[in-house]
């Protein structure tokens, strides 16, 4: 089978698909206060379009396929995608991320339909502070959803908590018990710089070492490595001893790890993103509307990777992707 390797020897497993730029939430480190997107529903991918480019992408070595948004349990007949994505061979791993408000209600089906596992953004356990951070979210909706999943037996099950200093640094703790309480995983996530909303939360920076030393000294022990599978994504994650949870880090700006790489990422409109931090882009749903075969889009998906950047510039450009909104790259 043809594997997709860059420029850089990085071999391409992994396509995270945006499978709508719209959100439930406005979280304010994600979008911009009055940002609006108005996606005509003819601009964006259909569920048949999208299906079909996760198909090439598995004919070309990509098994894992993550759908993300905007919020994808709001995309009407998500369920029918999932089971078209669930029958394509080669896809092993198809986890969601979601911010949880409609999870209750679907989980079940998700799982029996393959969503084997499943990322909830939560960024406090406080309710006034939730609904603020989220303009608007509903804690105990999402609560129920984190229970929803656990129940319907997906595994793992990480939350994940963008920290930001002034906001909810403090709930650091607390979110670790939570976890830990619900024998499920947490991830503490820095803020990337990206869009004016993402530029002015990421001045609440706090750093990897600062995040990892709070969590032993609250923990009362020294954390252990865990090794990373061949898809795995950029945290670095510790099993808790005495507990079934993971804890871990993600922190795309002081420890920049582009050099392993193995994603790129499909938008709602079509468009494939083959760095988070960077402009390159291709539109993959020109090419299926303009009536390409299989292997003229598989072509445009190989040349696109052979022009994957090295790296994002977070720490030195952020510039080039100012006007970039996380809700409509899907994170
Ligand atoms: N709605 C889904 C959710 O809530 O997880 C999926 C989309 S959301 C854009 C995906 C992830 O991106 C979330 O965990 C969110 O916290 C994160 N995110 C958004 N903007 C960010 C930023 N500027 N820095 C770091 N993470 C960000």
């Amino acid at each position: 089978m043809t594997t997709l390797i860059d420029p850089f020897s990085r071999k391409i497993n992994y396509l995270r698909i945006s499978v709508t730029d719209h959100c439930n939430y406005r979280c304010f480190y994600c979008r911009d206060e009055f940002h609006n997107n108005r996606t005509t529903r003819s601009e964006v991918l259909s569920l048949e379009e999208i299906a079909r480019i996760a198909r090439l992408f598995s004919e070309l070595g990509v098994s894992k396929v993550r759908l993300t948004g905007g919020e994808p349990l709001i995309r009407k007949n998500i369920l029918s995608l999932v089971e078209m994505l669930g029958k394509i061979p080669n896809i092993n791993d198809m986890p969601l991320s979601t911010n949880a408000h409609l999870l209750k209600q679907h989980a079940q089906e998700l799982q029996h339909l393959g969503v084997n596992r499943v990322n909830i953004s939560i960024d406090s356990l406080q309710e006034k502070r939730f609904s603020d951070i989220t303009r608007g979210g509903d804690l105990s909706k999402v609560i129920k959803g984190i229970d929803a999943a656990i129940t319907a037996g997906m595994h793992p099950i990480k939350l994940n908590m963008v920290v930001m200093q002034d906001t909810n640094a403090d709930e650091i703790e607390a979110m670790l018990d939570f976890a830990i309480d619900r024998e499920i995983d947490i991830r503490f996530i820095e803020t990337m710089p990206i869009g004016t909303s993402g530029i002015e939360a990421s001045r609440q920076h706090i750093s990897q070492a600062d995040i990892l030393a709070r969590v032993e000294a609250h923990l009362k022990q020294d954390l252990q490595k865990i090794q990373l599978h061949d898809t795995d994504g950029p945290a670095h994650n510790y099993q808790i001893i005495n507990s079934k949870s993971r804890v871990g880090v993600i922190s795309a700006v002081s420890d920049n790890f582009c050099t392993t790489c193995n994603r790129v990422r499909l938008t709602a409109k079509g468009q494939l993103i083959l760095c988070l931090g960077q402009e390159n882009s291709v539109s993959l749903r020109d090419a299926i509307r303009a009536h390409k075969t299989d292997d003229e889009i598989k072509q445009i998906i190989i040349n696109a990777i052979g022009k994957k950047p090295e790296k994002h510039e977070f720490d030195t450009n952020i510039n080039n992707i100012e006007l970039r909104q996380m809700v409509e790259i899907g994170g």
